[in-house]
């Protein structure tokens, strides 16, 4: 049988509790059940199987499947791959393969797509390492090459391949570029590929709850009232 995971139950950053596991209704005294954001109670195991599952059946959302109160209704709150990787505590095997997973569904869904700035035609990037990218309607209509940068979305300058910029002033990935600058970030120990494809799937990993001295609010209409009922702490260090 594979060893339980446990949390140090002195863990103040995390909302232990006594109700029954909300995934598999499970109320076995002998695990520990902890209080996801949505209020909704999970084991580490719950977490685990239940959001590797989603995952292997290209999901890439992780949405709370309990029901509402009295009601047959999904809760459907998300849950942050960062706080799922926490507080499920993911092994090293199962971060890899979870990080693996989302950075393939990623590519797949929706960061392999642009539209080409010189003809309009949507494009697929063939290659994750190259942002030079070739249009082959332009070329084909200005009878020489036209390849075009994926980050900035102007005509490609300088050498190529390459994976982070092009020689264009322009040319830099801001969000990744907030990331590196910011000295505290809080995620040390997930991967570029991995940062991107959570961003590329609509995760703001850079947004001020991770990063707050650096990072004003954007005043936004979901951030007017503090959407983290569990005062936060619950994320990551
Ligand atoms: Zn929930
Ligand atoms: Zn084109
Ligand atoms: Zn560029
Ligand atoms: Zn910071």
């Amino acid at each position: 049988m594979e060893q339980e995971k446990r949390h140090d139950p002195n863990d103040t950053t995390l909302r232990f509790v006594d109700r029954p596991d909300d995934i598999l209704l499970d109320d076995d005294p002998n695990t520990q059940r902890i209080e996801m954001p949505c209020g909704h109670a999970v084991t580490p195991q719950s977490l685990t199987a239940y959001c590797r599952s989603l995952l292997d059946q290209g999901q890439y959302k992780f949405l709370c499947p309990a029901l509402k109160n009295g009601t047959n209704n999904k809760c459907g709150a998300e849950w942050k791959y960062v706080e799922v990787r926490r507080i499920a505590l993911l092994t090293e095997e199962e971060q890899n393969h979870f990080e693996k997973t989302m950075a393939e569904l990623a590519a797949a869904m929706y960061c392999e797509y642009n539209s080409c700035p010189g003809c309009s035609s949507y494009i697929e990037r063939q290659k994750l390492t190259n942002l030079c990218v070739r249009c082959t309607i332009c070329t084909a209509e200005s009878g020489k090459c036209y390849e075009f940068c994926w980050q900035c979305l102007k005509t490609w300058k300088g050498p190529a391949p390459r994976s982070d910029k092009c020689e264009n002033d322009s040319c830099v990935n801001l969000k990744l570029e907030k990331l590196l600058k910011c000295k505290d970030t809080i995620l040390p120990e997930l991967s570029i590929t991995t940062v991107r494809a959570l961003q590329c799937l609509g995760e703001d990993i850079a947004r001020p709850k991770y990063c707050k001295p650096h990072q004003p609010a954007k005043p936004s209409s979901s951030s007017s009232s503090s959407g983290f009922s569990n005062s936060g702490s619950v994320l990551i260090i």
